[in-house]
């Protein structure tokens, strides 16, 4: 859920000269909350509210609960006290994302290919080999927005403009439920009535740096040399993008990219825990959640992350890259747990230690660098495994990458049984054993 700032002003009539205004962000409203009043009807008009119980975060709000102050990242039992009456349901990511996949196949795909999805609910497009067929810009977004709310009875806000910074900012001064379009010619205009947070990227330590320079707003920062930017950024790469994007100039181009970046899950715990067995036995659900998940969907993980949250809201991860992709939890299990002892600064022989090093709040972890499991072969790869042991004679690394490659497959075989069994008598049947 965004929290990047809005202007009343700018949500206006900025012309009507669509020429070279190709690209378009569309961002749907309040997402998650949007999505439980669409299959709630009950629900409209309501303060809702995604992130449940006093443990957890809030991870969307419906624009009703944002009239009483309530953020994303804010904790849960806070937005409670702030809305009593609100209505407080837990996050369902599964449906979420079906949804969204639903709807980028269903209706933005109808336009184009160049589609660049940025997160489950936001994409850029690029629809300059759409016009001969779509007209203008500002139809193919009406078309979009009339097409989400009839199917899916949510709304999105759509920006229209030459590049994709214009663009974002245009849909967020957009929101909720409307579209901008701004002409080439008033890109810099535009641009620089906003504050600095307005400019996506600039967060509060950027903003305090500049702000010390006597640079309060986007407009104060247009009137900044590049030398002087340079110095106050002390980076010539950000002096340089800040440089541009007083200007409401960006030069990125729409990348078609429409795969899950990752898919993952976490928990909050009843009480925060020191317990090394508890936060394990959190990661493995997560393990078998995910790896679940990654099979329906015919993906294989590259990299595996474990997210934790402590008892002061502050938050760590630490990844790496696997080996070889897997979709299989006995595969991700593990590293979460070598991982989690990492971030614990604990050695890896404490993997049988009672108790972690600090105590933790929720436990999560994801898999990400997804590739299409039919398009990747599932071998171990040969690099690493000449790495290990480099005196080793060839006909031993291959015996040992055949003994590998038996064993994942095995081991896919296994939970994909898991999977039949599940769906057949319900998800809570059986769970993978460590
Ligand atoms: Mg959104």
């Amino acid at each position: 859920m965004s929290t990047a700032p809005r202007i009343a002003a700018a949500k206006c009539d900025w012309g009507h000269d669509e020429a070279g205004c190709t690209v378009l962000h569309i961002d749907m409203d309040a997402f998650y909350a949007s999505l439980e009043v669409a299959r709630h009807p009950e629900y409209r008009g309501k303060p809702v509210v995604i992130g449940v119980g006093n443990r957890s975060v809030v991870s969307a709000a419906s624009y009703e609960a944002r009239q009483y102050g309530i953020n994303s990242a804010m904790a849960s039992s806070r937005a409670q006290k702030l809305c009593s009456n609100g209505i407080f349901l837990p996050v369902d990511m599964r449906y979420y994302r079906a949804m969204s996949h639903r709807i980028f196949k269903e209706v933005f795909s109808r336009i184009t290919d160049r589609i660049e999805q940025v997160s489950v609910d936001e994409c850029y497009m690029d629809v300059s080999g759409a016009l001969l067929q779509w007209g203008s810009p500002s139809a193919i977004g009406a078309w979009i927005r009339e097409q989400v709310a009839l199917r899916y009875n949510i709304t999105c806000s759509v920006g229209i403009a030459a590049n994709k910074l214009v663009a974002k900012m245009a849909s967020t001064n957009a929101k909720p439920n409307g579209m901008l379009m701004i002409p080439v010619a008033r890109h810099a205009q535009f641009v620089q009535m906003m504050p600095l947070r307005g400019i996506p990227g600039i967060g509060p330590s950027l903003e305090r740096r500049l702000n010390a320079w006597g640079v309060n707003s986007v407009a104060d920062l247009a009137r900044m040399s590049l030398e002087s930017l340079e110095q106050a950024t002390g980076s010539a790469l950000s002096a340089h993008g800040l440089y541009q994007a007083a200007r409401g100039l960006d030069d990125r181009p729409v990348v078609p990219y429409t795969q899950e970046k990752s898919i993952g899950a976490e928990r909050t715990f009843e009480a925060d825990t020191q317990d090394m067995r508890q936060v394990c036995s959190m990661l493995r659900w997560c393990c078998d959640d995910v790896a679940t998940s990654l099979r329906k969907r015919g993906f294989l993980a590259r990299k595996v992350m474990v997210k934790l949250r402590f008892p002061d809201l502050s938050y760590a991860t630490k990844g790496r890259t696997l080996d070889c992709p897997t979709d299989a939890a006995s595969v991700l299990y593990p590293q979460c747990v070598d991982l989690l002892l990492v971030m614990m600064g604990m050695a890896p022989e404490s993997v049988h230690a009672v108790s972690l090093a600090r105590p933790v709040r929720l436990a999560g972890m994801s898999a990400s660098g997804l590739v299409l499991a039919e398009e990747t072969a599932i071998q171990p790869s040969l690099d690493d495994l000449l790495e290990e042991k480099e005196a080793e004679r060839h006909e031993a690394v291959q015996a040992k990458s055949a003994q590998m490659q038996t064993h994942a497959k095995r081991l896919r075989g296994a939970e994909a049984a898991l999977d039949a069994v599940r769906q057949k008598y319900g998800n809570n049947i059986a769970s993978f054993g460590v």
